[in-house]
């Protein structure tokens, strides 16, 4: 995902005592970032789409491209979360982190951006329980690999709670990552639960290699490269 200045993106500080009595003090959620841009992966790649970084990670996989949201932004409640979404009139909004799942706020965001009528996607990491998000929310889960450094945190728990309606990613950093991710999707019959993505690790895993792999494999998964990079190469506001 790309980096943006969250001060570029969210309301003057002088604002806030506006915004806090706005947004209520039972709801509020650490923002990182909020911008309009292309969707840069999942089956809605291409799609205008507004992204709500929120803060924070448990996890620090190897080729982390968001460090950046490990701390920072600024507290909003919903409503002024909503009212900076409503701005850009999209039709597609993304919940992304760092580990949006990791604030316990996310849930009733995700909530509140449905009532509105936009179609909702989330980016979680997989390490945190996604039962209780709201069922009109895609979530699309990743399953970290040993050469993310994190595959010990992959709650496996998740796997069952998916269904038709979301999307499971994979980011490879080399061959060896391929041949695990290849296993557990044929081990647990991921395609039967919902779409399966490969994606190779920016700058660790040459495309056209995992192409050739996935083909010369058949294995039923879609491969994507990040749109956004391809596009902006991680320009600010992208
Ligand atoms: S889960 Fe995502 S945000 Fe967290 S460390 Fe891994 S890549 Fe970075």
């Amino acid at each position: 995902m790309p980096h943006v200045n969250p001060d570029a993106q969210l309301p003057p500080r002088d604002g806030g005592a506006e915004l806090s009595a706005a947004g209520g003090a039972t709801a509020q959620l650490r923002i990182n970032e909020i911008f309009f841009s292309l969707q840069g992966e999942t089956s809605r790649i291409g799609l205008p789409t507004v992204f709500i970084r929120l803060t924070g990670c448990p996890l620090r996989c190897t080729y982390c491209d968001t460090t950046y949201a490990f701390a920072g932004g600024r507290n909003l409640g919903i409503a002024d979360i909503l009212r900076h979404v409503a701005e850009y009139a999209p039709r597609y909004v993304t919940v992304t982190g760092g580990e949006p799942l990791a604030q316990k706020n996310c849930l009733p965001l995700l909530c509140a951006l449905c009532d509105e009528g936009y179609v909702v996607s989330l980016e979680t990491s997989g390490a945190l329980d996604i039962g209780e998000v709201d069922a009109r929310v895609m979530r699309v889960m990743d399953i970290k690999t040993p050469a993310s450094g994190e595959a010990g945190k992959n709650r496996w728990e998740n796997l069952p709670l998916l269904n038709m309606h979301d999307e499971i990613k994979f980011v490879l950093c080399d061959e060896s990552d391929y041949r695990w991710a290849k296993q557990i999707l044929l081990q647990h019959r991921l395609n039967d639960k919902c779409a399966v993505a490969l994606s190779p690790a920016h700058g660790m895993l040459d495309a056209t290699q995992l192409a050739e792999w996935i083909l010369r494999d058949r294995l039923p998964v879609r491969m994507l490269l990040q749109l956004h990079k391809l596009l902006w190469n991680d320009a600010p506001g992208h």
